[in-house]
């Protein structure tokens, strides 16, 4: 146990099934300056700023988590580096790390504002970012995310590794757009010293195209890749749900993320929070508590700390993703820029 800054002994968050809650994934806007194919349709309805939470309250919010023994914090998004001042909630987020209640404090981005934010991020004491990039075709790049610019990406990752940030590469697996590229991004990622994760499409939200025509299975892509390079399995983990494997070629690491084919439940440490203060206890279920209200309701956290005991007292076991080929449905309705992945 840890004493918090403010005083005060942590009591850890167990939900009903044993699994300490340490983890918290935090969106804090549902904005980006991309569209991704498989994540938002070309016409976002955006929330209005009212309903967002704050910069100050998303400090109250983590730091209440982190009392209660979350030691690990990664904002994300939508694309968290365009919410304006973000800089500032990275900053007074660190004070958590100083103080050694939170052990890492990362984010999850598309990298397009990198470039500019990557020396203050590791002043803030951020050690690792995880950068989602699908391919290193420029045209095709422009393709996946609707209009972005690769070469913006690719310099915020060259800035990122040179104020001494651990990159670490996501990247979606997508039939028949890079499947055959799958080779290459490993090779470039390893050859810079970058794991690579692969994740496969979930039905989150709805997006236009059809969900099915996207989704391809990582075992076929972990087939394809066992023709061409030595597998070791290895159980080197993040905190995620991803399972890793060395690559004897090139000494790398390539992480696999299979919601859909594998069940990753058992080992789940963590929850999600919107940019409107609405907490997820699943990444695949429906079911979510709002705190914004307990948090507006008093400047003191006592009503918020009863809101998320109650929450996590809810964590269901597990989930069930599938992919509804006759209606071709997402599972859920709600997009993974709503809880940030
Ligand atoms: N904008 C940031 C980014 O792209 O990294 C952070 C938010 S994004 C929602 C987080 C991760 O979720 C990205 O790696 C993205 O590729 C992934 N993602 C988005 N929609 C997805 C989906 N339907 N299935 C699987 N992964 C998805
Ligand atoms: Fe934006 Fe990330 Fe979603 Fe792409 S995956 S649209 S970069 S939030």
């Amino acid at each position: 146990m840890h004493e918090l800054d403010r005083g005060g002994v942590v009591r850890p968050l167990i939900d009903p099934f044993g699994r300490a809650i340490t983890y918290l994934r935090v969106s804090v806007t549902d904005r980006c300056d991309f569209r991704c194919v498989y994540c938002m349709s070309e016409h976002m309805t955006f929330l209005p700023k009212a309903e967002l939470l704050s910069l100050e309250e998303l400090d109250r919010l983590c730091s209440a988590f982190i009392a209660k023994g979350v030691s690990k914090l990664r904002l994300t998004g939508g694309e968290p580096l365009v919410r304006r001042g973000i800089m500032t909630l990275f900053a007074s987020l660190s004070r958590h790390l100083r103080s050694g209640a939170l052990r890492e404090l990362t984010l999850t981005t598309n990298g397009s504002q990198l470039a500019r934010y990557a020396a203050e991020l590791r002043n803030c004491g951020v050690e690792r970012v995880n950068v989602s990039l699908d391919t290193l075709d420029a045209e095709k790049f422009r393709a996946i995310t609707r209009w972005g610019d690769i070469d913006k990406v690719l310099a915020g990752i060259d800035a990122a590794q040179a104020a001494g940030l651990k990159v670490k590469i996501n990247t979606v697996a997508l039939r028949g757009v890079n499947e055959d590229e799958i080779e290459t991004l490993l090779r470039w990622a390893h050859g810079r010293g970058m794991d690579l994760t692969l994740i496969e499409v979930m039905p989150l939200g709805d997006v236009d195209v059809a969900r099915v025509d996207q989704y391809l299975p990582l075992s076929v892509v972990r087939a394809r890749l066992a023709e061409r390079f030595t597998l070791e399995d290895i159980d080197y983990r993040t905190g995620g749900p991803a399972r890793y494997v060395r690559v004897r070629e090139t000494g790398g690491r390539v992480g696999f993320i299979t919601p859909l084919t594998h069940n990753f439940c058992e080992s789940c440490n963590r929850v999600r929070v919107t940019c409107t203060g609405t907490l997820y206890m699943c990444l695949g279920q429906a079911d979510a508590a709002d705190l914004r209200t307990p948090l507006r309701a008093s400047q003191s956290n006592e009503l918020l700390e009863a809101a998320i005991d109650a929450a996590i007292a809810r964590k269901p076991k597990g989930h069930d993703f599938v992919i509804d080929r006759r209606h071709q449905r997402p599972a859920l309705a709600r997009h993974m820029s709503v809880t940030g992945g």
